[in-house]
């Protein structure tokens, strides 16, 4: 069918929603005792893998087995997945923390070579992370252990099959869902893995549905471009501003980063001492901190969002150079996983809403001039000016990059570059027809 002009983009998008906190109800005593029971037969061997895929081989989830178990082949494969799961974020975490140490370490070298250095400072070391201990019961589990089925009975809603240790032998467990998730629930497709967890002595079910959001954004709608970054989370190409991490983030962070060089000189001296138990050196703190900034960077978003009602944006796909290159201005271990966050958020933001968000490539747009289209590290005399060397063109730098990702969203000659030399020798090229339009020397 044709598609008759000013017609909207339907391209409809998924978004997985979780329903949690249903409470599991024992109708005969002993049915959750052998929940209990293959919990813990469960976790033992989820906590072999998890160690497994942490130092051995990389996750897996597909990987042949290899353990032995008194588990079915389906409870082991389910476990498998799961544990590979955990030690893939843990490699990505433990990944980071090293990344970061190593660069306070060039930092306090780098402070040492040109003796800036604190009295105080100590060089930086690296503590190897433990494997994960799973600690909490919690099984995520798919269609082939445990299956959802609606109750004929009206006293409940669901029966859980739970295949269980004994061979052919399946347990039932009545569900019985609270009002507000029957409303939650209410002509959903519930998906069919479901996750349960133990809490203080009791058993919980989350449930999750897909849901598919419509791109309600008008074709013509105009586009908002979205630089993200460290000084502003999120600028766009209008001139506004959302978010910071200067002011009362970074001064968290620094109070944060002070607290644990104390921890670990006190820890090297009792080190030194012999003594038996060393003070942590994970830093509560330091989580707290990495949520708020989280929550900040939600907050902006959500923002510049609502602030746009009727526009369609485009947002950089970074690459890892680049925020690297961002991050520079930040902190060591704040950087670049919270800098990822955004664009996340941007995606999550816009597939709620149903806005169209393009995401475009980000080589070379804080240091293309949006007039001249000359691109060249010169062009950016510090972290937060631009300054064409060619043109003289000036701007503030996250806006001059805004525009340029702006102009971006419909631009398919640059999205068809394969890489970043592609992307420069283009730019280049319109730079060069910029000089002739505009008879300069
Ligand atoms: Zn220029």
């Amino acid at each position: 069918m044709k598609q008759k002009r000013g017609k909207k983009i339907v391209k409809p998008q998924t978004i997985t929603k979780a329903v949690t906190h249903i409470r599991m109800i024992e109708a005969n005593p002993g049915k959750l005792a052998a929940l209990d029971d293959l919990a813990l037969v469960y976790l033992a061997l989820c906590q072999e893998y998890v160690t497994f895929f942490c130092t051995e081989e990389l996750p897996d989830g597909f990987r042949d087995t290899i353990f032995v178990t008194p588990l079915s082949e389906r409870w082991h494969r389910v476990a498998i997945q799961q544990a590979a799961g955990i030690a893939r974020s843990w490699r990505t975490n433990r990944g980071n923390a090293y990344q970061d140490y190593l660069d306070e370490l060039a930092d306090y070298r780098e402070q040492h070579a040109e003796g800036t250095l604190d009295a105080e400072a100590n060089e930086p070391t690296w503590h190897e992370w433990d494997v994960p201990t799973l600690q909490q019961t919690c099984i995520q589990a798919n269609i082939n252990v445990v299956a959802l089925e609606p109750s004929e009975d009206s006293c409940f809603d669901y029966w859980l099959k739970i295949s269980s240790l004994e061979f052919r032998k399946l347990l039932f467990v009545p569900v019985k869902l609270a009002d507000y998730h029957r409303q939650a629930l209410e002509g959903k497709t519930i998906n069919t893995s479901v996750q349960l967890n133990k809490r203080d002595g009791t058993w919980w079910l989350t449930l999750s549905y897909d849901e598919v959001v419509l791109v309600q954004t008008e074709p013509d709608a105009p586009v908002v471009g979205i630089d993200v970054g460290i000084a502003n989370f999120v600028t766009t190409s209008n001139g506004k501003h959302y978010g910071t991490f200067h002011g009362k983030l970074r001064e968290r962070q620094k109070r944060d980063r002070e607290k644990r060089r104390r921890k670990a000189k006190l820890r090297q001296c009792l080190e030194k001492k012999g003594a038996k138990s060393l003070p942590s050196t994970r830093s509560k703190s330091g989580q707290r901190l990495i949520r708020h900034v989280r929550q900040e960077i939600n907050r902006a978003v959500n923002q510049c969002f609502a602030e746009h009602p009727a526009a369609q944006f485009a947002y950089e796909q970074l690459s890892v150079a680049t925020m690297k290159h961002k991050a520079r201005a930040m902190n060591a271990y704040m950087r670049a996983s919270n800098l990822a966050h955004i664009p996340e958020q941007i995606a999550w933001n816009a597939a709620k809403r149903g806005v169209q968000a393009t995401r475009v490539k980000s080589a070379y747009s804080s240091q293309e001039c949006q007039r001249c289209h000359y691109p060249d590290q010169a062009n950016r005399p510090d972290q937060q000016t631009f300054w064409c060397v060619v043109c003289g063109f000036q701007s503030h730098a996250d806006l001059n990059a805004a525009v340029n990702i702006e102009r971006r969203a419909g631009d398919i000659a640059l999205q068809l570059c394969k890489d970043r030399k592609a992307v420069k020798s283009l730019l280049m090229q319109r730079h060069e027809a910029w000089r002739k339009r505009h008879g300069w020397p």
